[in-house]
């Protein structure tokens, strides 16, 4: 043992004693050579900040070894784990997820986040190469757009933010506007390294151990700590041609979207927001550099109007680009004349919510709670759903965006863990509920009242039966039985991998799926 061990034990041993020693017989026994550190306030925080809870010690791992040494000695004592352990990316969930009351937080940003571009030609003296990055599983992914884009290529599906981590994202789904041409992240890597919690470092991909594979995309951090990923990338246009275009009616916004998604040759990215006020045209606007003269009336009396936005971009390789998005506009039925376009940076494109971060920031309004609601649904209850939320979140206060757009059920591999609802045609919606709870005006009973609201609607719309059929995304369920009315049908072989890979349940104890107490 080494003398930082040496050092880290004692540190941590006064509070071992006096916190989770309950599972913990002889710390030197469950720890083996790995240190550990004491907490820091960031480890009981996340961004949504409606839960706290502390771990007893964190991980700094500074290699993949590290983390299969905690886990290999944790998970060696069944019937019960001695202590649980949540990966941490940034810590950007919602309901505590990368939390681990009492437990251990292994802070992944700590691994090596070198982001390694490789071309390789393809098998078979085929003309195309296939370029992909091996990046460290703690890598932001803002890092491995700005290493990517040295050589030229970036990777095909995105998040709206970068400042989250590839193995965060990775364990839920990663989704954006470019979902609907490419599948949501957890469909664009090529290969993992995986540490399981029985502690076994392992490489798996499509091919190789592939139903562990499978199992750690969307898996909630409940099978394994991911410390690497190979991510596939393609050519990164230098610009992109980035289109608003706003809309009185819910169903011609959609029949667009849905047009728009039709069209995969041409455009590269759909989304689309509702317009609820004037404040909403500008606040989602700081990144457009485009002046819109959009201010319709908004209703009067207890008569709201609501309007919607559709946001498109095409990637503009230097030709064609103005051919494309008049071809495509020319489709479109829009309020005209209400269209707007810009040119930008590829990279300002991708790291457009940079600049609302910033501006919440100088509000005062980043570091606040929030209770966010993100939904799938199918398409044929995305009317239904909209009117729910017109009853029901946007009935009262209300301080926020609400995103809806597209997705193509066929892009998300059903063998990965990430659960989407059953859509007879193909199309689901994701609907997310962006709220933040300004203290000056929100207090933490408001805050409880706003999570409440979303539990009714969230039950509602993901009834069992006659329902709108929709399925949570990133949400913490409140039961075991709420998890399993969330896996359905692959409740089954979501348990069958547990027990594979982590049978003695010691990761992912913020998602609340396996309490100690069942
Ligand atoms: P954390 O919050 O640290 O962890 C999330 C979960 O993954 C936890 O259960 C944790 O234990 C587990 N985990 C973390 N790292 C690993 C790992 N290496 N191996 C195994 N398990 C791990 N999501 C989208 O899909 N699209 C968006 O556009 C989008 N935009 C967002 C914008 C903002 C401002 C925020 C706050 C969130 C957004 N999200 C979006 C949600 C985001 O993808 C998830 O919250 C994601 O988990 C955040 O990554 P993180 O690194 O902060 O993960």
């Amino acid at each position: 043992m080494d003398l930082r061990a040496l050092y880290m034990y004692a540190a941590v041993l006064a509070l071992l004693l006096c916190s989770a020693a309950t599972f913990i017989q002889s710390p030197t026994d469950v720890f083996g050579p790995v240190a550990l550190l004491e907490p820091t306030p960031s480890s009981a925080r996340d961004f949504g900040a409606v839960v706290s809870d502390a771990p007893f010690a964190i991980l700094r791992p500074g290699s993949s070894a590290d983390i299969a040494l905690l886990l290999g000695a944790l998970s060696s004592a069944p019937p019960r784990p001695r202590a649980t352990v949540a990966a941490r990316g940034v810590g950007h969930s919602l309901q505590g997820q990368a939390q681990a009351r009492d437990g251990i937080v292994v802070e992944t940003r700590s691994l090596p986040r070198s982001v390694a571009v490789v071309v390789a030609a393809r098998a078979g003296g085929e003309a195309t190469a296939r370029a992909y990055a091996d990046v460290g599983a703690g890598a932001l992914w803002v890092e491995v757009l700005e290493e990517c884009l040295k050589a030229g290529l970036a990777p095909l599906s995105w998040t709206d933010y970068l400042y989250l981590t590839v193995g965060g994202t990775l364990s839920n789904a990663g989704i954006s506007g470019q979902a609907f041409k490419h599948g949501p992240q957890i469909s664009n890597v090529l290969q993992l390294q995986v540490v399981t919690g029985n502690g076994e470092v392992v490489t798996c991909s499509r091919t190789k151990s592939p139903d562990l594979f499978f199992a750690v995309l969307g898996g909630l951090g409940q099978f394994g700590i991911i410390t690497r990923a190979r991510i596939l990338l393609q050519e990164a246009p230098p610009k992109v041609r980035w289109v608003r275009a706003f809309y009185d009616s819910f169903e011609t916004f959609t029949k667009d979207q849905e047009l728009l998604i039709s069209m995969p040759e041409q455009v590269d990215y759909v989304e689309g927001f509702m317009v609820l006020d004037e404040h909403s045209i500008h606040s989602s606007s700081i990144a457009f550099p485009a002046r819109i003269d959009f201010s319709p009336d908004f209703g009067s009396n207890g008569k709201r109007k609501v309007y919607y936005c559709i946001e498109f971009a095409v990637h503009d390789f230097g030709s064609s680009v103005d051919n494309v998005v008049e071809l495509v506009a020319g489709k479109m039925s829009h309020m005209r004349p209400h269209m707007y376009s810009v040119e930008v940076s590829y990279f300002d494109f991708l790291n457009r919510v940079r600049m609302e971060e910033e501006s919440l920031r100088s509000q005062g309004l980043w570091d606040v709670p929030h209770p966010w609601l993100n939904m799938f649904v199918p398409k044929h209850g995305v009317a239904q759903l909209k009117d729910l939320l017109m009853d029901t979140v946007l009935a009262g206060y209300f301080q926020g965006a609400i995103l809806v757009y597209p997705l193509l059920t066929d892009k998300w591999d059903r063998n990965t863990s990430a659960v989407i609802p059953s859509a007879p045609d193909g199309v689901m919606y994701i609907f997310s509920v962006l709220r933040s709870a300004d203290p000056s005006r929100c207090g933490r009973g408001c805050v409880e009242e706003i999570l409440e609201q979303h539990r009714r609607v969230a039950d509602e719309a993901c009834r069992v039966g006659g329902g709108i059929g929709a399925k949570q995304y990133l949400a913490r369920q409140p039961t075991q039985a709420h998890w399993r009315s969330h896996f359905g049908p692959s409740w089954d072989r979501f348990l069958a991998r547990k027990a594979r890979y982590d049978p003695v349940r010691v990761l992912g104890p913020g998602q609340g799926i396996f309490p100690w107490t069942d």
